[in-house]
Formats: C-alpha cells, sequence, structure tokens
C-alpha cells in the first residue's frame, strides 16, 4: 500500500456527515454569499485564534493583499515602500507586495528554522522599509517576540503570513495575534482547510478590519455606496459553514501532527538526511509540513518512492529565481535560500496517518541510502 503524501478524502470523510449538513442548511437558506455563516465564522475563528477581529475573503493571498491595500487606502503605506520578507517564502507573500506596488525586501531565514529571525531583519532595515511581513513556513512561528518588539521599536507595520500555521503559539499567543494583522489561508491542504478556497485576516484595529470589510465587497460597506476601490474577494456561505464544521477539529489535529512530528523527530536516523530542528517550544509548531534536507534529493525521493512514500517538494524555486520576478529579483543572491530550496523535501504527515504508516516511513528513510 502507498503512503499519499496527503489524502483529503481520508482527511474530510471523517466529518462527512456534519459537511453534508451543513452544505443543506446552507442549500436551504437561500443566501449564499457574505450571510450567517460568515458572520458566525468569522466571530468562532477570531475567538480561537485570539484576535479581536477576523474578516472572510476568497483565498489566502486576498487577504494578504488586502490588508496591504488597506493600509496604502488608511494613509499608512504608499507605493514604492518596502515591505521586509523571507526569500524563502511561498510566491504568494510576494505577490501580496507587489500587486500593491510595494517593493519587497527579500531577507534571508535564519538556517534552524527556515523562518524570519530579528538579527537578519534588523540588518535589512533600510529607512523605506515601512512594514514586515513574518511568514510562519511550515507551521512554525517566525521568531515573534523579538520580531514584534522590533517591529514596535520601529514604528513598522507588522504583518504575518499565517496560511501554514493555524494554531502555532509561544507563550499561550497564537498565529495570528501577534502582528497588527494576519492572513490565514484555508485552501483544502492547509491545517484547517475548506472544500475549495477561503482566507481570512485577523487583526487588532477595528478600523483596518472595516477597510478590509468594504475592501474585499467593491470598496463597499453599505449596499451600492463604494466609498474606495476595491475587488470581489469575498468567502462564500458554504465554505464557511465547512469552516465551522472542522474548526472544533483543529485543536485535536494539530495534537496528531505533533506527535507524528514527535517521531520522525526521534526516530529518524540517516546522516544523509538533515531534520528539522525541534521548535523552542511544542507549541510553536503545527508541522504543516515535515521538511528535511538532502543534498541528493532527486535519489532520496526515488528511493522513498520506490518503498511506496510519496514526498513532495515546498517549494523548488524561490520566488526571486522565478520567471514571473525576473525583471525584478532575478538579479538577486540568497545563497541560504537558495541551497534550501533545493534540498528540502516534505514528509508525508497528516491528521488521518496511522501509527504503522509512520513507521514504515520512518522505515524508509533509515534504509535510504545517499
Ligand atoms: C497557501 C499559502 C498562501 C496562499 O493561500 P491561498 O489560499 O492559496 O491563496 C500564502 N502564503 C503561504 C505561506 C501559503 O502556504
Amino acid at each position: 500500500m502507498i503512503i499519499p503524501f496527503l489524502d483529503l478524502k481520508a482527511i474530510n470523510s471523517r466529518h462527512a456527515a456534519e459537511l453534508k449538513a451543513a452544505a443543506a442548511r446552507v442549500i436551504d437558506s437561500g443566501w449564499y454569499v457574505l450571510g450567517e455563516e460568515v458572520k458566525a465564522f468569522e466571530s468562532e475563528f477570531a475567538a480561537w485564534v485570539g484576535s479581536p477581529h477576523c474578516v472572510g475573503t476568497s483565498d489566502g493571498l486576498s487577504a494578504l493583499t488586502l490588508a496591504l491595500r488597506a493600509w496604502k487606502e488608511m494613509g499608512l503605506l504608499k507605493e514604492g515602500d518596502g515591505v521586509a520578507v523571507p526569500a524563502n517564502t511561498y510566491i504568494a507573500s510576494i505577490l501580496a507586495i507587489t500587486e500593491n506596488r510595494l517593493r519587497p525586501v527579500l531577507v534571508e531565514p535564519d538556517e534552524a528554522t527556515f523562518n524570519l529571525g530579528a538579527a537578519k531583519l534588523t540588518a535589512a532595515l533600510t529607512p523605506d522599509v515601512k512594514a514586515v511581513l513574518a511568514v510562519h513556513l511550515y507551521g512554525q512561528l517566525a521568531e515573534m517576540p523579538a520580531v514584534a518588539k522590533l517591529c514596535r521599536e520601529r514604528g513598522l507595520l507588522l504583518l504575518e503570513d499565517a496560511a501554514q500555521a493555524h494554531g502555532a503559539q509561544i507563550g499561550g499567543i497564537k498565529a495570528g495575534a501577534w502582528g497588527d494583522a494576519a492572513a490565514f489561508s484555508f485552501y483544502p491542504t492547509k491545517n484547517l482547510g475548506a472544500l475549495g478556497d477561503a482566507g481570512a485576516l485577523t487583526c487588532k484595529d477595528a478600523k483596518l478590519a472595516d477597510m478590509v470589510r468594504a475592501l474585499r465587497n467593491y470598496g463597499s460597506k453599505e449596499k451600492y455606496q463604494n466609498h474606495v476601490q476595491g475587488p470581489n474577494d469575498r468567502l462564500d456561505e458554504l465554505q464557511a459553514a465547512f469552516l465551522r464544521v472542522k474548526l472544533p477539529y483543529l485543536d485535536a489535529d494539530n495534537a496528531r501532527r505533533r506527535a507524528i512530528a514527535w517521531r520522525y523527530l526521534t526516530e529518524i536516523k540517516n546522516p544523509a538526511v538533515r531534520l528539522p530542528a525541534p521548535p523552542p517550544a511544542p507549541a510553536a509548531h503545527v508541522w504543516h509540513l515535515f521538511v528535511v534536507r538532502v543534498p541528493d534529493r532527486e535519489a532520496f525521493q526515488a528511493q522513498l518512492a520506490a518503498a511506496g512514500v510519496q514526498t513532495q517538494v515546498h517549494y523548488p524555486i524561490p520566488p526571486h529565481k522565478q520567471a514571473a520576478y525576473a525583471r525584478e529579483l532575478g538579479h538577486l543572491n540568497f545563497p541560504l535560500t537558495e541551497a534550501i530550496h533545493r534540498e528540502v523535501v516534505s514528509l508525508p504527515l497528516s491528521p488521518v496517518m496511522s501509527d504503522d504508516q509512520a513507521e514504515r516511513v520512518i522505515g524508509a528513510i533509515n534504509s535510504f541510502q545517499a
């Protein structure tokens, strides 16, 4: 039996009866966009994150983009301002910046965490950098106590890309409650996944929440009155209803991810395979992905595939080497980021994996011959 990288059907089948009931509720309501389900999900998710406000959006990229756009509308950012962001992120983080005609200032990550650290961030700050976009890559919080403190001291706006980190926390403060604003994705593969596209913004400032609420809906606060120019980035009722079904199970799912990750960390023993560093506190990581580094990635993936273990790569090409950014960023060099993108491999890890499957993954990796 092949161990799939991720079995989405198995993940959602656990809740099939509840999901079908939620769909029936929405169908029968006759109300499909921006209604009671979205409102209820927003307040339930805000409470779960520990953030005063939540605004549902069509996806994670729109939540990121609208946060920066709202700050521009509010006069806190202007075209050309710099936004510091880790160089080794998913391209959505960078797209949100350039979509707003802001300038991505790429920063090498800390090697142990794959995340933004305060020291390299400080070194990258120039006077035109007005905001920091901290990405909690693979499910681990960036060095948030220090990054948040730095942003407060320097008067920088702090946006979190929490698309991979629902529930990660340090000192009881969760991803989404550290920054001035945070963006979540509920793409089906994320720790909290919808059955289609969905996203949300959480934030501290009621004015920012109001602005994003208007922006996601053509810039309209009242029907047919458009205060600002905005796109259509709304969360729909059906996805909100599905997310309300799955949110109560998220803590247990994250606990299961941690249990499997702990086995990988303690039982994988192969000098050719570099394990991720254990997080500073167990709760700081929700293991959206378990990412190892292997110099000969191709051989590693091939041997695991032959042993029936599917793996993936997140991500093979860093944003500054993508064709889409050849003109703006192609001349830049980030040796650590480039090495990471060359060597990373993601192992199967999900709340529906059995102990037996985890054991087979460990066995296959321990038998890998470089
Ligand atoms: C998934 C993801 C996004 C984008 O979310 P979508 O819902 O796919 O738009 C942004 N940033 C990171 C780090 C992600 O993993």
